[in-house]
């Protein structure tokens, strides 16, 4: 293991502030056991616990249960698209580290956006999810707060939908074509769970700001240097890129005297 790096006595005053954009499910909140417990209600079905290991494996379980096609559609649009049934998305508990770094990084003045492709219609959800976990700073449609939601703009009723990844893509990039945030400026950092960011062709040039949180399905085959651990590995990472950024803005001044 490589020697922690020493900190500066006062980081703060070396810092810059970053715009920082976090995903919601599988990177904040952890939606396996709350699926797994609306499949078992929903179905009468027991699933093992070790069988669970992440959010992708309810789909091969459903299917190896027998259940129909159909009716797994109409579960996943009934837990994870209607504020109705929004028991799945209050009952994720938070990822180990997410609620006390989401904090910590909001004191230290980054701006946090939280990105999210969840339904416009559970908008109220997210915020009583943090809400529930004690942050009262993250609310409403930009710009007057800070939730970036893929909302009717980008999920027409007729037309085409912008899929997740293109969605999170643009947010990153601050180049929505158009709909409610094509004036968003972007972002410096963004953490997801999803390792299919990094292989879409509008992550080109945004690579390095695209981080991605360690979960069976994605690490191996996201590049080491695109991946942390846990929440405080993501932690340490931009306290460096912040640091690190205002140490390259002095350098110039630096050799001119
Ligand atoms: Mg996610």
């Amino acid at each position: 293991m490589a020697p922690e790096r020493p900190l500066p006595k006062e980081p703060e005053r070396l810092a810059r502030i970053l715009q920082i954009g976090v995903d919601i499910d599988c990177t904040i909140f952890n939606l396996v056991p709350s699926s797994k417990l609306a499949a078992e209600k929903r179905f009468g079905i027991k699933i093992e616990d070790e069988r669970v290991s992440d959010y992708w494996f309810l789909e091969e379980i459903l299917k190896g249960a027998g259940i129909p096609e159909k009716e797994r559609r109409l579960f996943y649009q009934d837990i994870y698209r209607s504020s109705e049934n929004a028991g799945v998305y209050l009952d994720s508990p938070p990822m180990p580290g997410a609620i006390e770094v989401l904090r910590k990084l909001h004191q230290q003045g980054h701006e946090i956006f939280v990105l999210t492709s969840r339904s416009a219609e559970v908008l109220p959800v997210v915020e009583q999810q943090f809400v529930a976990q004690g942050i009262n700073w993250v609310g409403g449609l930009w710009p007057e707060g800070n939730i970036i939601i893929r909302n009717e703009d980008y999920w027409p009723k007729k037309g085409p939908v912008m899929v997740d990844q293109v969605f999170k893509l643009h947010a990153i990039r601050g180049d929505f074509p158009y709909g409610r945030y094509q004036n968003f400026p972007g972002l410096d950092y963004h953490l997801d769970d999803q390792a299919g960011l990094l292989g879409h062709d509008l992550s080109l040039g945004v690579k390095e700001r695209i981080i991605i949180l360690s979960w069976s399905y994605n690490r191996e085959i996201v590049p080491e240097t695109n991946l942390v651990e846990n929440w405080w590995a993501f932690e340490r990472l931009i306290q460096d890129l912040a640091r690190v950024e205002k140490l390259s803005l002095e350098l110039p001044n630096v050799a001119q005297s």
